[in-house]
């Protein structure tokens, strides 16, 4: 693309800034959870930012939301970008919404550069790339991959009892369910923009990241059962204390992923509920969430089964009950090598320094890995910070991977 594309950087920051204060939590934090009255008012905004550009948005039985510039050629593969507007408990302002503000502008800027794409350009918005509501995150990409069905959808609870479709209904989103799963063909691309909640660009001073693997994620949730009893009378030979079973499973946890023997590999206990938890009771029952992932499945799947194994064992010698639950075991994604060169090329055009890297985070990608071609642009974090406030990317760090991306998604439609 010969053409220069004009990214308005003052305008992208003032609809960062307007989406941050649809926020449940004081300013600087965000916290925006999926289907709640403050997410919704942002949904509204974001659409009349759609209709500002002139494109035409279709909403799925979930609320992902599809906005389309038709290409010269419609009855092509779509070329397609996009990320989420969900934010976790007090989290930052950058987190997904780079991506998609940044997807709008790209569309707004090509458009207004006077480029006609023969294949058509959509900004697809996720609903709920976060797991804060359900506990599994991603539900939207993943149903639009089917990897979940509505039938899992249904059974799918929050805390309050509604389950993903009667939230979802309850929103305003009323389609059917069994359409959101996206037929195979229907995107010869897709590409994420996002920050890269990481250090290693800034440290490295290189403005973008281009994504050659996404690791994935396993999630399990372990509740170990013990005897309560009271603090002082019940002796410690007799004891089942389900605390102390968990706190080796943690550090079981941690040894699985430390002895493969490579970064890629971690695993967290994030989670840790005791009950009853009162100072002269002793636990009779803890809940923990583990989270493992790795950029190979193989070594991925092998601290899973060492978790599962190791956590029977520490049970059986703490007689304890262990009930382990797999919630979800995803593969990676790798990356398509044209996407990849192409967002290399589209930083040498834009006079930027890139670097491939591995995404250690999971994103909507995974998902669309399953439907088409992925690859994903990062840009620095400062201090490498994520999921809190002080979550930064400068309006020019913004504005260079809005470029790259608008130089990538050009090539990509032709
Ligand atoms: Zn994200």
């Amino acid at each position: 693309m010969e053409r220069k594309v004009e990214v308005n950087a003052a305008r992208l920051t003032e609809q960062l800034d307007a989406l941050a204060r649809f926020s449940d939590a004081p300013a600087p934090a965000v916290t925006r959870v999926v289907y709640t009255g403050t997410d919704l008012k942002a949904r509204a905004y974001l659409k009349t930012l759609v209709a500002e550009v002139g494109l035409s948005a279709r909403e799925d039985a979930l609320g992902n939301l599809f906005a389309r510039w038709e290409g010269t050629e419609p009855a092509l593969p779509a070329v397609a970008t996009g990320s989420h507007i969900d934010a976790i408990p007090f989290a930052g302002r950058f987190d997904g919404t780079v991506g998609v503000l940044g997807g709008l502008e790209v569309l707004r800027a090509l458009k207004a550069s006077g480029f006609a794409p023969k294949r058509s350009l959509e900004l697809i918005v996720f609903t709920a790339e976060e797991p804060t509501r359900f506990g599994v995150g991603c539900f939207g990409s993943r149903a639009m991959a089917g990897v979940l069905l509505p039938r899992a959808l249904a059974e799918l609870r929050g805390d309050d009892g509604l389950s993903v479709l009667e939230a979802a209904a309850r929103a305003g989103f009323t389609g059917n369910p069994s359409d959101v799963r996206l037929g195979s063909g229907c995107y010869h691309a897709f590409v994420e923009l996002h920050i890269e909640q990481g250090p290693r660009l800034e440290a490295a001073g290189v403005p973008i990241g281009v994504v050659s693997a996404v690791a994935a994620p396993a999630t399990l949730h372990v509740t170990l059962t013990g005897a309560g009893g009271h603090a002082g009378a019940v002796l410690m030979p007799q004891r089942r204390d389900a605390l102390l079973a968990g706190a080796e499973v943690a550090r079981a946890v941690e040894a699985a992923a430390l002895e493969t023997g490579t970064p890629d590999s971690v695993a967290t206990v994030g989670v840790f509920d005791v009950h009853p938890g009162a100072v002269n009771s002793i636990p009779s029952r803890v809940f923990m969430t583990v989270d493992v992932r790795d950029t190979d499945l193989r070594r991925r799947d092998g601290m899973v089964t060492r978790i599962r194994r190791d956590t029977e064992e520490l049970a059986r010698k703490r007689h304890v009950t262990a009930d382990v639950k797999l919630l979800n075991a995803d593969p990676p994604a790798t990356c398509a090598a044209d996407i990849m060169e192409a967002a290399h090329a589209a930083a040498e055009a834009e006079g930027l320094a890139s670097r491939t890297l591995v995404s250690r985070a999971y994103h909507d990608t995974l998902f669309m890995a399953r439907v088409c071609p992925v690859g994903m642009i990062f840009i620095p974090s400062k201090d490498g910070v994520s999921h809190c406030p002080d979550e930064y990317s400068s309006p020019d760090e913004i504005a260079q991977g809005v470029r790259v991306l608008a130089r990538t998604l050009a090539a990509l439609a032709g």
